[in-house]
């Protein structure tokens, strides 16, 4: 059923104890849209309770209140009601999935366009450039006050899933939400500071890597890189330390789609991939190989090995790019 902010609203007034999840691989969209939901709701009296998968990850620990992110219980929980947000299928909510016990009612909250309405109440609004904008109209349609924390959370979220207020989908609602973010008491450079120059060394380690391998393709409109495992020790870096390079690949002149392949150790590669332009969409690309996103930012997990899944993916992006 699609959702009002009031039929949400309705909702949870009627529930005690709720569950709040974003998808696995959280982005600072993910977690703090859980974060700033969760506080939400302990701030109304609810036994709230947030997970994801990997909890709370050392990246996002400048969020406050991160540490209300825990792991999934392994037994199936008890809830009131459930809140995924962010989570464009339900199987993205990964080990969570298992916590929710069958026939809790499900609320889903997202701006994937690819959502597939898989919740009890559905609010999907692919026009919003984040889930962190829905809730801050959330917010301000109920009235609900947003504190300092919660601010930062949303406001973390919605400046990282627009590339800094840059990509397609950034409009005057966003720097409405974000404006009424910083009249709730944002620390702008603080933040920033937490948010974009403050990377590990591993991380830098990484892009060095990713710039010398980088690889061209499609007569240079294409861009690539991959991550083999063993280079995964070599560097010793984690899952988050990958997160943004492929915009570095992407910022190059006559580059009009990049495409990172990372193996992963259960035998399968994560495919990540952008777009420069809204006629290029890489979420159909994406769908070809079960995966999903927006049109100009979209991913997969497609089973290996990885020189066939790279050659595969680019065949068919540069059906697309081509067309
Ligand atoms: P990223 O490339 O940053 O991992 O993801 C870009 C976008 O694609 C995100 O909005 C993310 O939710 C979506 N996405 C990434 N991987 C998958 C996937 O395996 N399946 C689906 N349905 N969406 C994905
Ligand atoms: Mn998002």
């Amino acid at each position: 059923m699609s959702a009002t902010f009031d039929s949400i609203a309705a909702a949870v007034a009627s529930a005690h104890t709720i569950g709040v999840a974003s998808h696995i691989r959280p982005d600072a969209d993910a977690l703090g849209s859980t974060i700033a939901f969760a506080m939400w709701l302990r701030s109304l009296g609810k036994d709230a309770r947030a997970f994801n998968e990997e909890g709370s990850t050392p990246k996002f620990h400048y969020l406050p209140g991160h540490e209300l992110v825990a792991t999934p219980p392994a037994a199936p929980q008890k809830f009131d009601l459930f809140v995924a947000l962010d989570t464009s299928v339900k199987n993205r909510l990964g080990t969570v999935l298992g916590a929710i016990a069958p026939g809790t009612p499900l609320a889903n909250i997202d701006h994937h366009v690819s959502n597939e309405q898989f919740g009890d109440l559905n609010f999907v609004d692919p026009t919003a450039p984040a889930t962190g904008q829905i809730l801050v109209e959330f917010f301000r349609h109920t009235g609900a006050e947003i504190t300092p924390a919660m601010a930062a959370n949303l406001f973390a979220a919605i400046s990282t899933d627009t590339g800094s207020f840059q990509y397609a989908g950034t409009n005057e609602r966003t720097f409405a939400a974000a404006s009424h973010l910083i009249s709730c008491g944002v620390d702008v450079p603080g933040l920033s500071r937490a948010m974009y120059d403050s990377q590990p060394r591993r991380r830098f380690n990484l892009l060095r890597h990713a710039l010398n391998t980088a690889e061209f393709h499609c007569g240079d409109r294409i861009a690539s890189f991959s991550l083999p495992l063993e280079t995964v020790r070599e560097l010793q870096v984690v899952p988050e330390d990958n997160e943004g390079i492929i915009d570095h690949l992407r910022s190059v002149e006559g580059v009009e789609a990049a495409v990172f392949f990372e193996e992963l150790p259960e035998g399968k590669v994560r495919v990540s991939s952008r777009s420069k332009f809204p006629s290029i969409d890489v979420c159909k690309v994406c769908k070809i190989f079960g995966g999903g996103g927006h049109p100009m930012a979209a991913g997969a997990r497609i089973n290996g090995p990885l020189q066939k899944v790279k050659h595969d993916f680019l065949q068919a992006l540069a059906n697309e790019i081509r067309n």
